[in-house]
């Protein structure tokens, strides 16, 4: 059996810096991270060992401690709630998502309505919108009501779909508004891995997407994958694989999210080339 392997498998730029600046530089059993540092459940469980702590509220912190900010960002309160407190700050937010809040913000000064595509309840767009309650969410594949004549200035969480992006600003085109203003801000890891993705998929019968269960940009891959026919397996390791599972194929593709380490895809792609 053949097996492609896309080559932007790892951790994406955003990831590999946060990760890096924190094993750099944290203290055992007083650093903690405010939610999981990304959404790799084996790395952050890793990290636990290592005496890095998972928290989900300030509460849980003592003066003194340091409070880590995951890549995905902060809810708008968070950072001043926690100097008060005398807890220290290690702000590992995304640059990419630091730089989209500051097209926003001008955007609305600058007198636009402004949507943003995004899955609810994630934790990049959460922190968005607490900085922000006056943009309005939209999520992958609806079509928002505008008022005719509006100015229109449309966004993207980091990690959507590219075609979801086109097809929303071609229906706003299409909606009247007096003017449209598109920002492609799904980040250059996202669309890289999407073009790999889709380019390996013309090529094979199926598909292993590695990374968390409860990454978004891990699970789109695998979504895309679905949504264009192929057998889809979407594992955080390689023991979620059946070598059943493969019989018959001649040819599959392996993909990984952002926040995969690259040794659990080559595990995965050693057992897959076993075969
Ligand atoms: S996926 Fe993109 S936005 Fe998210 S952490 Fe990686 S580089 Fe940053």
């Amino acid at each position: 059996m053949k097996v492609l392997v896309s080559p932007y498998i790892g951790f994406c730029y955003g990831v590999k810096k946060a990760i890096d600046t924190l094993l750099s530089s944290f203290c055992p059993g007083k650093t903690a991270t405010f939610g999981p540092l990304i959404h790799n459940p084996q790395v952050v469980s890793k990290l636990e060992k290592m005496g890095i702590r998972v928290v989900n509220s300030l509460s849980e912190l003592k003066e003194g401690d340091t409070l880590v900010i995951p890549a995905q960002g902060p809810k708008s309160w968070v950072l001043e709630e926690a100097l008060k407190k005398g807890i220290q700050v290690m702000d590992l937010t995304c640059p990419e998502l630091k730089k989209t809040r500051e097209m926003i913000s001008r955007s609305i000064l600058e007198g636009y309505q402004v949507l943003f595509l995004g899955d609810r309840g994630h934790s990049e767009v959460e922190s968005l919108l607490s900085y922000f309650p006056s943009v309005r969410l939209v999520s992958p594949g609806e079509t928002p009501r505008v008022p005719p004549g509006a100015r229109v200035a449309l966004f993207s969480q980091s990690t959507q779909d590219q075609f979801v992006l086109e097809k929303l600003a071609d229906f706003l085109k299409s909606s009247g508004v007096s003017e449209l203003q598109v920002f492609n801000t799904i980040c250059r890891a996202t669309r890289e891995r999407q073009a790999a993705l889709r380019e390996i998929l013309s090529q094979v019968e199926g598909l292993v997407v590695v990374g968390g269960k409860n990454s978004a940009n891990t699970r789109r891959l695998a979504s895309i994958s679905q949504k264009l026919g192929k057998k889809t397996w979407q594992v955080e390791v390689k023991e979620e694989l059946k070598r059943e599972d493969f019989e018959g194929l001649s040819a599959i593709g392996v993909v990984s999210g952002a926040s995969t380490p690259s040794e659990t895809v080559e595990e995965v792609v050693r057992f897959l080339r076993s075969l």
